[in-house]
């Protein structure tokens, strides 16, 4: 199964020069869709993992997917002030100015074993963040799992210490 050709590329979406990748097609085909999830649960199986995370909001798509076919159980990171309970925050760098992420401080029990799975990986900045939120309330990052890898942005330099999996790479 080919998944770049189910990947559609919107030209300069959110603003010019961004090439945006839309994966709604690749999750509204049911093959595509499941096979993308597949591949992440296989790389995933022997890896222990006690808690599927992901980020808002097209890390919800892939992550509870995941999680369900592996048997585990999902924890949401949200854009600031949407969790209900105490939180635990981590402000970042965007490209222009800062964003803040969090999750529920109680969400994780410390020492369990937890695989980020998000959409998209461009600079790493957002990534890198949800995983030095999880090691601050004593979650151990397992691996980091995504549908595309923008290479040609290098964020593999920022998440060298950890296992990452992308399904499909644009070089
Ligand atoms: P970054 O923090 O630079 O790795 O950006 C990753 C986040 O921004 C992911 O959650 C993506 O959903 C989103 N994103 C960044 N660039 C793109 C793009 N070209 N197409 C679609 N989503 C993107």
């Amino acid at each position: 199964m080919d998944l770049r050709s189910v990947i559609r590329e919107i030209p300069d979406f959110p603003e010019k020069g961004i090439g945006f990748k839309d994966i709604t097609t690749l999750i509204k085909d049911k093959e595509a869709f499941k096979y993308a999830v597949d591949l992440i649960v296989q790389d995933l199986k022997d890896k222990d993992i006690d808690y599927i995370v992901g980020p808002e909001a097209r890390g919800f798509l892939m992550g509870a997917a995941v999680a369900y076919a592996l048997g585990v159980g999902f924890v949401p990171i949200r854009k600031k002030g949407k969790l209900p309970a105490e939180v635990v925050r981590k402000e970042y760098s965007l490209e222009y100015g800062t964003d803040i992420l969090e999750i529920h401080k109680d969400a994780i029990e410390k020492g369990s074993n937890v695989a980020i799975v998000d959409d998209l990986m461009a600079t790493g900045g957002t990534v890198c963040a949800v995983a030095e939120l999880l090691e601050e309330i004593g979650a151990n990052v397992k691996a980091m799992e995504f549908l595309i890898e923008l290479s040609f942005l290098k964020p593999n330099e920022k998440v060298k210490k950890y296992h990452v999996n992308s399904l499909v790479k644009y070089e």
